[in-house]
C-alpha cells in the first residue's frame, strides 16, 4: 500500500500540517529550548576559553539528565565548530547496587562515540568504611575524584568536562555563603586540585529547568541517582527550595545573584587579600562610581541602576530571563578572544 507522503515532515523539526495547535506549540517550544540550551553553552565555552584547538574533553558522565545533556550538546557543538577537538565520554561504575552496567554502554555504543567504563567498587568501601546513617558523600565523592583524575590522564584527555548548571552553582555558592562564612562559588573552569587537570563546567549558564525538559525531549535512558541509599545533603535541599522558591515569587533574584557573581568589586567588600584597604590614600580625582561615603545603599523592587548599567534588564529575556545577553561577560574577558569569536559568530549566524 503506497502512503501520501505530502503531509509528512520532510526533517525532524518540521511541524506536520496535520499537528494539532499544541502539537505545533509544543514543536516550537522544543525548537526554542534547544537552540538555548546550545546557544548558553556556546557562550560560557566563549566566556570562559574553555575549549581549545585539539583538546581532548573527558566528558563525566553519570547517568542522570545533566551529563546526558552536556555529552549531547559537546557532541552537537563539535561538529559545528571550526575548531578540532575529540570527545571520549567516561563513566565510572561504583557497583552501586542495582546499577544497570548495560545502559551507558547501549546509548555511547548507539551514538557512536568513544567511551570508556571504569569499574571500581567504591560502595563497598564506604559502606565499610562509614558508620550506617552518616552521610557517605564525603568519602564517596573523594575516591570518584581520585579515579577520574587517573582515568583523565590515562586516555591523555586534556579538559575534564562536569555537567553542573547554573542552580549548581547558585547553591554551592549560597551553601558556602550560610554555612561555610565565605564567598566562595563553583567556578565554570578551574585548575584541579592536584593541578594536573583543567576541569570545565559548560553547562554554567544553562538553568536546571531547560536540563530537565531537555532529557524529556531527548528521551534520555536516565539512571535513578539514589542507588547508593545515601540522602541528598540537607542543607542543599533546603538551598535548592530556597532558589525555586525565589524563582516563583521574584522572578529576577536568582539571575541578579548570579549575574552579581561574574561582576564583584573588591573595593567595596572586606578582603584586604583582594584589596589593598592599608594603603588607600586619596587621588583627588572624583569618581562617579566611588563610594558616597555618607549615603546608605536604597534599593526598591525594581533592578537598581548600577545593575541595569551593568547590562542587566527590567525585562525577561527568552535566554536568560531578566539578564542581557552581555550580562555574563566577565571582567577579564577570555584569553583566546579568536575563540571567543569562533563560538559567538556561529551562534550569531544561528549554526
Ligand atoms: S549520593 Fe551516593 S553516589 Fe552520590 S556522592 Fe553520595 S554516596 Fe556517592
Amino acid at each position: 500500500m503506497s502512503q501520501d507522503t505530502s503531509t509528512l515532515p520532510t526533517s525532524e523539526t518540521d511541524t506536520p500540517v496535520f499537528a494539532s495547535k499544541a502539537e505545533r506549540k509544543q514543536r516550537v517550544n522544543d525548537n526554542k529550548l534547544s537552540k538555548r540550551i546550545m546557544r548558553e553553552v556556546g557562550r560560557a565555552i566563549g566566556d570562559f576559553n574553555m575549549i581549545e584547538e585539539g583538546d581532548k574533553i573527558m566528558v563525566c558522565l553519570s547517568g542522570g539528565k545533566d551529563s546526558y545533556g552536556l555529552l549531547d550538546v559537546l557532541m552537537t557543538l563539535q561538529k559545528r565548530a571550526p575548531i578540532k577537538f575529540d570527545i571520549v565520554a567516561v563513566n565510572l561504575d561504583q557497583k552501586q547496587p542495582g546499577f544497570p552496567d548495560h545502559i551507558l554502554p547501549e546509548y555511547l555504543e548507539k551514538l557512536g562515540v568513544p567511551y570508556h567504563i571504569e569499574t571500581q567498587d567504591t560502595y563497598s568501601v564506604v559502606t565499610r568504611v562509614i558508620a550506617e546513617g552518616k552521610t557517605m558523600c564525603s568519602l564517596c565523592s573523594r575516591l570518584r575524584r581520585g579515579i577520574l583524575y587517573r582515568v583523565a590522564k590515562e586516555l591523555g584527555a586534556t579538559k575534564i568536562a562536569l555537567g553542573h548548571h547554573r542552580d549548581d552553582i547558585l547553591a554551592t555558592f549560597f551553601l558556602n555563603l550560610f554555612y561555610g562564612g565565605r564567598m566562595k562559588g563553583m567556578p565554570p573552569k578551574l585548575m584541579s586540585d592536584n593541578g594536573e587537570h583543567i576541569v570545565i563546567r559548560p553547562l554554567a549558564y544553562v538553568p536546571e529547568k531547560d536540563l530537565i525538559a531537555y532529557a524529556k525531549l531527548k528521551e534520555f535512558p536516565i539512571i535513578p541517582c539514589n542507588l547508593c541509599g545515601s540522602q541528598e545533603n540537607l542543607k542543599r535541599q533546603e538551598i535548592n527550595r530556597m532558589i525555586a522558591d525565589w524563582d516563583k515569587k521574584f522572578p529576577h533574584r536568582s539571575w541578579n545573584v548570579f549575574g552579581a557573581l561574574t561582576r564583584v568589586v573588591p573595593s567595596h567588600l572586606m578582603d584586604p587579600k583582594l584589596h589593598n584597604f592599608a594603603d588607600l590614600k586619596v587621588t583627588g580625582q572624583a569618581d562617579p562610581e566611588g563610594d558616597k561615603g555618607f549615603d546608605q545603599d536604597y534599593f526598591d523592587d525594581h533592578l537598581p541602576e548600577s545593575l541595569l548599567a551593568a547590562g542587566f534588564e527590567e525585562d525577561h529575556d527568552e535566554a536568560t530571563p531578566g539578564v542581557r545577553q552581555d550580562a555574563f561577560t566577565p571582567a577579564q574577558p577570555a584569553a583566546s578572544g579568536e575563540q571567543q569569536i569562533v563560538f559567538m559568530s556561529k551562534r550569531r549566524s544561528g549554526q
